[in-house]
């Protein structure tokens, strides 16, 4: 038996996995004892890993061979790499000449490895020349990059895992650690342990089992975020709370912020939250208290939001205004959802971003770009973000699309549009492990890749650790790397676009890749030049970790000085707004969504295991016992939940961890489990039948965690 050192493909808390295996054959899988992130521990998604991977191959879900769909209805045809990678080369190029670089455009996935992410961002931006390459990340965290930025200067959480040894109180707010970051939580009830005095609070509209074992719930009502956190400032600032020498040493802006929140006196911004006035000046009284060392968690609850960067930054400032950061126990603390949503940030793998966080606004940081990767230019326009690259390509705008490594057709909001928008494009390219994820039945090309326990790779953690991704067995069929497949396809578009001319990708290993990544962060807030693949593989190490540096940094600001021009921090000044689309008596629930422990986005890889759906066995929306009565319904019962945009059958279940006039209804259940149409009758699958596309105007990501419904029984 052989043993490999990987890390787990689920979750931002990135744990460190052991892979065991027999020739071609994944046997088992374990926690690694030496890994910073999980010292040994996994949980029920990551310890199952290895029957995932022999029930993909068992189960013929994995796609082994390129495929080519001749016409739209046709049957898909096998075809050899060099004919699929020709044939997209060919559509890419034509395009590209008779509309234009923009007429193109990539859709890509916080799963991919940064060498992947790389590769994807060189070959739009460098190569072809536009910043339409998007990623499912913008559904999971750039409201908190647009957060970080608008108040810190910098997309770099400040925290780290350890920080929990240290914290007297924890603010969990709009994330269940509990289900969906199930090993942290572990470290969670460590500390507590070791510390029964160490205070936790959490905000979230659902008691769930992260609010049930809360010293303080606060059950606000869903998208009043920034009113509870303005209504805690104002206590603060009335209780001598607020660490003045700190915010006179190292910020700005906070007079205009101190004016703010005089209107959010805590009665007012408790009756907006809905919560108690004594639990709102409770929670600012924990947080603020002098000698205190508060970290705050946070994670989709703020970011899904149509006024995500608000809330991030709200949150933000109550860490500015106490001194609440840069120091052990206590800060501002992101949890990324996926795995490696880090790695794509700091590669600029985002429509709105460049490399190692530079400025696509900036002329000078577009000239340095593009003097590393030696071309005359990175376009300066920003691409277009999920939503409305979406949008373009329904609209014609946008005539070629790639998709890797996710599933649009079920995780996107309004999947009327996605949906004609896979319909109406000239050519649709996916790059995908699994044959089962519903966007491959739009697919004009279907291109296999390998997934984890095959790939090579690095990721990068909730905390900035960068683990290596390793492969334990060899590509099953003629699977590629998806690294190793965009540099075919973009040597030979570099054929046609710019023959006779050297190569930009002329990399034969993913560690010649991650090579010049860490090159381009020279200098950069999140150098990683002293980081060679033979430095990750004997310890996952925290950015920056610079050249020469024996030591990743594991808190960031210890010294005050933030990524700024003037090297001080900015409070955030935005008013309290309600969701994009509050509910009223046509559709008077407020319906909310995320994930269960047991199971990770849309199935494709968990759903292959039975025992996986023991947790939770069957899709339903789970509402108040009282509504329940009140609508005389009982569980059970099926329902047509129905939003402006769709409907949804589905049981019933009652739930007293849902308050009165909302409800609850899991994002994985797929096309197997959630029937539904759109308003205009095309047929979806899964809860974003009814979700609602209306996005965060900074961050342009949008509110999965609120959409208006009414359900009446079927
Ligand atoms: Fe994997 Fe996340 Fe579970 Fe760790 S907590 S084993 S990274 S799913």
């Amino acid at each position: 038996m052989a043993e490999t050192r990987s890390t787990c493909p689920y979750c931002g808390v990135g744990c460190g996995v052991i892979i065991e295996s027999q020739g071609a054959r994944i046997t088992g899988v374990r926690g690694d004892p030496d890994h910073p992130a999980n010292f040994g521990r996994l949980c029920t998604k990551g310890s199952t890993l290895h029957h995932t991977a022999t029930a993909a191959i068992s189960l013929q879900s994995r796609l082994l061979h390129p495929s080519h769909r001749p016409s739209r209805g046709a049957a898909p045809r096998p075809v050899s790499w060099d004919t699929a990678l020709e044939l997209a080369a060919g559509h890419f190029a034509r395009v590209v000449r008779d509309h234009g670089p923009d007429a193109v455009g990539f859709y890509i996935s916080g799963q991919l490895l940064t060498e992947d992410y790389y590769v994807f961002n060189k070959l739009a931006k460098g190569l072809i020349g536009t910043n339409n390459v998007d990623t499912n990340s913008r559904l999971c965290m750039s409201s908190a990059v647009a957060g970080y930025k608008a108040t810190l200067g910098a997309d770099a959480p400040p925290a780290c895992y350890d920080d929990l040894k240290d914290t007297t109180t924890l603010f969990i707010t709009g994330s269940n650690t509990a289900w969906a970051h199930p090993i942290l939580y572990r470290r969670i009830e460590d500390a507590r342990a070791a510390n029964p005095a160490m205070k936790i609070i959490v905000a979230d509209p659902r008691r769930t089992d992260t609010a049930g074992a809360a010293d303080l719930h606060l059950p606000i009502l869903p998208g009043t975020d920034v009113a509870l956190y303005h209504g805690m400032l104002h206590v603060m600032l009335a209780e001598g709370l607020v660490d003045e020498a700190y915010v006179a040493a190292h910020t700005n802006g906070f007079d205009a912020l101190r004016e703010r929140v005089r209107a959010y006196p805590p009665a007012e911004a408790a009756r907006l939250c809905g919560i108690a006035e004594a639990d709102l000046i409770q929670a600012a009284r924990w947080f603020g208290a002098p000698g205190s060392r508060t970290l705050s968690l946070y994670c989709q609850g703020l970011n899904q939001s149509s006024r995500g960067t608000a809330k991030n930054a709200a949150l933000i400032n109550l860490h500015l205004a106490t001194g609440q950061i840069g120091k052990p126990g206590a800060g501002p603390f992101s949890l990324t959802g996926q795995p490696n949503a880090m790695g794509g940030r700091e590669v600029g793998g985002m429509a709105n971003l460049l490399s190692a966080h530079r400025d696509l606004a900036n002329p000078e940081h577009r000239a340095e770009v593009a003097r590393l990767w030696g071309v005359d230019s990175v376009p300066a326009t920003p691409g277009k973000t999920a939503v409305d690259l979406f949008q373009a390509v329904a609209d014609g705008e946008v005539k070629v699309l790639w998709i890797s490594c996710t599933n649009p057709a079920q995780s996107m909001p309004d999947q009327n549009l996605v949906r004609r928008a896979l319909q109406r494009a000239e050519f649709v390219i996916v790059q995908e492990a699994f044959g089962t994820t519903i966007t491959c039945d739009y697919a004009d090309l279907l291109l296999p890749a390998t997934t984890w326990g095959e790939k090579d790779g690095t990721v990068t953690n909730s905390e900035r650790r960068i683990s290596r991704v390793r492969p334990a067995v060899s590509s099953p069929g003629a699977a590629r790397h998806d690294w190793a497949t965009v540099c075919d396809f973009a040597r030979r578009l570099e054929s046609r676009l710019r023959p006779g001319q050297p190569t930009l990708f002329p990399y034969d290993t993913p560690e010649q890749v991650w090579n010049e990544h860490r090159e381009s962060t020279r200098g950069r807030d999140l150098d990683i030049t002293g980081l060679t693949y033979a430095r990750i593989d004997a310890t996952p190490e925290q950015w920056p970790f610079p050249e020469g540096a024996t030591t990743g940094r594991a808190r960031l600001y210890e010294d005050g000085v933030f990524p700024t021009a003037d090297g001080r921090a900015k409070f955030h000044d935005a008013p309290y707004e309600p969701v994009a689309e509050p509910r009223d008596n046509r559709f008077p629930f407020s319906l909310n969504t995320g994930r269960l422990r047991d199971q990770w986005h849309g199935m494709s890889r968990t759903g292959t295991i039975g025992r996986l759906f023991g947790h939770v066995p069957e899709p339903s929306i789970e509402m108040n016992p009282a509504d329940l009565s009140r609508l005389q319904l009982a569980a059970g019962d099926l329902v047509h939940v129905t939003s402006r945009r769709g409907t949804l059958i589905v049981p019933v279940a009652a739930s007293e961890s849902v308050a009165l006039s909302q409800a609850f209804i899991a994002m994985h259940w797929g096309e197997e489990f959630l029937s539904g149409s759109t308003s205009n009758g095309v047929k979806v699958q899964g809860v974003n039948a009814v979700t609602t596309p209306a996005y965060c105007p900074t961050s342009k990501q949008p509110e999965l965690k609120h959409a208006a419904v009414k359900v009446l029984k079927a």
